[in-house]
């Protein structure tokens, strides 16, 4: 290895081999610095720091080993390898050279061949290092990076969470309050309406009923945001192994009247998993889709709803497959917001909210859920549930019913 620009500094009492290794060293182009005792050494050392250090051990007031010691109890010169360098005659303790940390050893008088391989073999051992610390100072200070931006992101989600629940207490407790005083416009409304018949004109009736009709109609979306803010409340947190052709066949059972008004055919293929969930909810999800399936019939088309169910990987995927009006895809990505609708009330009566509860009701299971739609070629509802170790979390209700 060539020099590099690598600082040497060698500490040797005898002119004579001073001159020698300056000669050897600066010929193979490194910056060499000498010094004749080890006091001077160590003043040098107080203001520069050599890449490497030759040491003479055999010198006068102040020996090899004990500048040696002296530089690797201070800090600032530990990483300094030291190279000592002993005269043939000289009983050189290697074993001592090595515990008071140097690294190799030159015997003079030494072959130039040999001092410039030792060097070059500590200079390259010490650059290898030093680019191992600097990559593990990078690494420590990477991953000091990460788990500060984990700890931020952790923090905002709680944060989010934190408002997220407040926002719902605070729809809870708003729609909850506003039922009273909306129970009392339309019932005094209703007994303007029945008691004072006779003195109203045709307009006063019209009034009077539009009144009632925007309170009950505000009933229902005060019921169901009721409803959708109380999702997610602990009795929702009771889950457990559910069959989900039940769930079906309760979902179409509430929704007989329904079906057989509109002479729906409602299937499925009979081969639902089974599910770890909340039933009540389950039933709430799949009654909510498959009513949306016949709501939004195309004219003169009886609805044809088919729910189907297919393992992939670690999930069920769920669908509820319509021969309905579709959806067109720019508006898909909004109706699974609460209030939005996107159609008038004239057109399909509704409060927009029955997606935004399904949407809440998967991901309470942690799942997830989206559609595949064309306008005038009917919509897919699909939603995935994982597909769990019943089993398991049979065992682990049984534990935690009997410690309840
Ligand atoms: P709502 O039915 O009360 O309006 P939803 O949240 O259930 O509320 O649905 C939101 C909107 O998504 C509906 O207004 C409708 O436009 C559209 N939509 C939902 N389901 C279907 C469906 N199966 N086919 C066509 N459009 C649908």
């Amino acid at each position: 290895m060539k020099g590099e620009n690598a600082e040497i500094l060698i500490v040797d009492d005898r002119l004579e081999n001073l001159r020698l290794l300056l000669n050897i060293l600066e010929r193979e182009g490194y910056v060499v610095r000498c010094v004749r005792s080890g006091e001077m050494a160590l003043k040098v050392l107080e203001n520069t720091t050599p890449d490497l250090i030759l040491l003479d051990i055999q010198m006068p007031e102040m020996n090899g080993y004990q500048i040696c010691e002296q530089l690797k109890s201070n800090p600032k010169t530990r990483a300094i390898p030291v190279i000592f360098i002993s005269v043939i005659d000289e009983t050189m303790d290697k074993i001592k050279a090595f515990r008071v940390g140097a690294v190799d050893y030159i015997k003079k008088p030494f072959q130039v061949q040999e001092v410039v391989v030792r060097v070059a073999n500590q200079l390259t051992i010490r650059r290898l290092q030093q680019q191992l610390t600097y990559q593990n100072e990078r690494l420590h200070a990477e991953i000091r990076d990460r788990e500060a931006a984990q700890q931020q992101l952790q923090q905002l989600n709680q944060k989010l969470e934190r408002s997220n629940q407040e926002l719902e207490e605070f729809a809870y407790v708003v729609s909850h309050d506003l039922q009273a005083p909306l129970g009392t416009i339309a019932s005094y409304a209703e007994l303007l309406e029945n008691r004072s018949e006779e003195h109203l004109d045709a307009k006063a009736k019209k009034y009077i009923g539009n009144i009632i009709g925007g309170s009950l109609r505000m009933q229902g979306l005060i019921q169901d945001l009721l409803e959708y803010s109380r999702l997610g409340r602990s009795r929702d947190k009771g889950f457990e192994m559910i069959d989900c052709n039940r769930v079906f066949a309760l979902a179409i059972s509430n929704l007989a009247q329904t079906i057989r008004q509109t002479q729906a055919v409602v299937t499925s293929e009979g081969n639902l998993p089974r599910v770890w969930g909340n039933s009540i909810r389950l039933v709430q999800l799949f009654q909510n889709l498959i009513s949306n399936g016949i709501k939004y019939h195309q004219e003169g088309k009886p609805p044809v709803i088919r729910v189907s169910a297919v393992l992939q990987e670690n999930d069920w995927v769920i669908s509820v497959e319509d021969n309905g009006i579709g959806i067109d895809p720019k508006q898909q990505g909004r109706i699974f917001k609460i209030f939005q609708r996107l159609h008038t009330e004239t057109e399909y009566p509704g409060s927009g909210i029955g997606l935004a509860i399904c949407k809440k009701i998967v991901e309470l299971h942690g799942g997830k859920i989206g559609l595949r739609s064309l306008p005038g070629e009917g919509t897919t509802f699909y939603f995935t549930l994982p597909n769990v170790n019943p089993s398991r979390n049979e065992k682990e209700l049984q534990c935690k019913n009997h410690s309840d």
